[in-house]
């Protein structure tokens, strides 16, 4: 049999890796996708996204049934949480996507290859080698023209630390078998706050340490604000400005002692999640035998995803200086197959990212704060819309929040949306379509929105930006 040349070898199966396959297959590339796991879809699918959001939805559920008498059901004022089926209920979600996966694989033409995937060194007459090691030790070789590098990432621990039943990363909090009834998060990121929001939910005692000033720090200083008056009101504690010292186990859990408003304090807790930041997994995937320099582990590319060793692209939370986000893998995946395969394609904006956070309230933002706006040198313009005075909000009961566009003062271009407030996630998606298509103020303040709907708060804001609101 003749050897099987790639035309395309990807490491790593998240959404990085498995959008460019599919991406590859779409396009007619001969492709191999390698996993080390049992099972497709990465950090994002198995102990993410996915699994988190799964969470979050039933979180919310539980907090309107609180309301359940105000919104007129009566008959479930003995209501009770089954945990089990909480969580069976996201096993589901993961397994039903899972195999999704393995369904567009071979529907797409892509070859899955098992196992642990190295790079050998740089081409040998425009291929290259893929070391692909499987469970028992053994190694095949795989040829390849273009290499694909997908291998994400894992939490970053603090004071080596190593987790357990009562340590815990994103991993083993997803898999706990009761609700704690107290939990200190270390990190007041997206996956910080979106724990907490869950568990306090559940009226687990959450206390959050954050090193910086304020939560959610790469965030708009307004949606911070915002959101620490919301965690305060739903009894979330935390510390701002705090350095953990000292984590120890006790006979019942953990204490951590920290500082914070000038004071050494010490808190116990049965739990202790850690979350702060991801390190990318670079380590033993073969770069010291080609061009690649990582820095801190981050692999540099061009906009093509392309990195120093010719042929071989890396895309997804390994990427330096683009945000560990799921959609941003995605992307930089489509965007280096549809270079390799040689179509036209269009590197990624990085001002046009969103973030969405899916804690309660929900935070989703897109492009320059108000203070990056100024440091850059704009003259700003802000239009800020609450949703206190949406009306659609009234109907689902939720008027935390607000929509804030930061526009150039000069041309009105939009520089950056922040949303906090009801479905701010999804309410993004427009912000960013306005940004791509270099949109200005004025061209929102004369797009029709629904009525009654959320979207709405955004037309209201960007009316804002020229003092006109209609509703406020
Ligand atoms: C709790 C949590 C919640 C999150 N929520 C969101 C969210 O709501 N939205 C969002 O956009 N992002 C979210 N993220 C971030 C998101 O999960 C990551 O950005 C995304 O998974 C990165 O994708 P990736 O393809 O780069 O890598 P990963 O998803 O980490 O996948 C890498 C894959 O490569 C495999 N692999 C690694 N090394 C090798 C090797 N040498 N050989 C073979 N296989 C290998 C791994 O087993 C894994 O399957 C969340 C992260 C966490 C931890």
């Amino acid at each position: 049999m003749p050897e099987t040349i790639y035309d395309l070898a990807i490491i790593g199966s998240g959404p990085g890796g498995y959008t460019a396959a599919i991406r590859a297959g779409q396009l007619g590339l001969k492709t191999a996708l390698i996993e080390k796991d049992n099972v497709l879809g990465g950090t994002c699918l198995h102990v993410g996204c996915i699994p988190t959001k799964a969470l979050l939805f039933n979180a919310e559920i539980w907090d309107h049934l609180k309301d359940a008498k105000e919104l007129g059901i009566e008959g479930i004022d003995a209501r009770k949480l089954n945990w089990a089926a909480v969580q069976e209920r996201k096993t589901k979600i993961v397994v039903k996507h899972t195999k999704g996966l393995e369904f567009l694989m071979r529907k797409n033409k892509v070859e899955t290859l098992r196992g642990y995937g190295r790079l050998t060194g740089p081409a040998v007459q425009g291929v290259h080698t893929v070391e692909l090691q499987d469970a028992a030790g053994r190694v095949t070789l795989v040829k390849t023209k273009n290499v694909i590098l997908a291998t994400g990432s894992e939490a970053r621990m603090i004071f080596g630390l190593t987790p357990d039943a009562k340590i815990l990363t994103n991993i083993e909090i997803l898999d706990l078998n009761e609700i704690p009834k107290s939990l200190v998060i270390v990190g007041a990121g997206a996956v910080g706050v979106e724990f907490a929001s869950i568990f306090r939910s559940f009226d687990t005692e959450v206390t959050i340490l954050e090193m910086l000033p304020r939560l959610v720090p790469v965030e708009d200083e307004e949606v911070s604000k915002e959101l620490a008056r919301v965690f305060r009101k739903r009894g979330i504690n935390f510390h701002t400005s705090a350095t953990v010292e000292k984590v120890e186990r006790t006979g019942s859990g953990i204490a951590v002692t920290f500082t914070a408003d000038g004071k050494q304090q010490k808190i116990e807790a049965e739990k202790i999640l850690i979350a702060v930041g991801r390190k990318p997994r670079t380590e033993d995937v073969g770069l010291g035998k080609t061009k690649i320099k990582p820095d801190r582990g981050f692999i540099k590319t061009d906009g093509w995803m392309q990195t120093a060793e010719p042929g071989v692209y890396a895309i997804g939370d390994i990427v330096l200086g683009t945000p560990q986000l799921a959609h941003v893998g995605a992307m930089q995946g489509i965007v280096a197959v549809t270079r390799i395969a040689g179509k036209p394609g269009k590197p990624i904006n990085p001002e046009h990212i969103p973030g969405a956070t899916y804690c309660h309230p929900e935070i989703g933002s897109v492009g320059l704060t108000e203070a990056k706006a100024k440091e850059a040198g704009y003259q700003v313009k802000i239009g800020k819309f609450p949703f206190m005075a949406n009306s659609r909000a009234s109907i689902v009961g939720q008027h935390e929040g607000f929509i804030k566009i930061v526009a150039d003062a000069e041309h009105g271009q939009i520089l950056g949306v922040h949303i906090i407030g009801p479905q701010a996630t999804e309410l993004i998606a427009e912000a960013v379509v306005a940004m791509e298509l270099e949109a200005t103020a004025e061209d929102l303040v004369w797009t029709i929105h629904a009525h009654p709907t959320l979207a709405e708060a955004m037309l209201d804001a960007a009316n804002s930006v020229f003092g006109m609101a209609i509703n406020a």
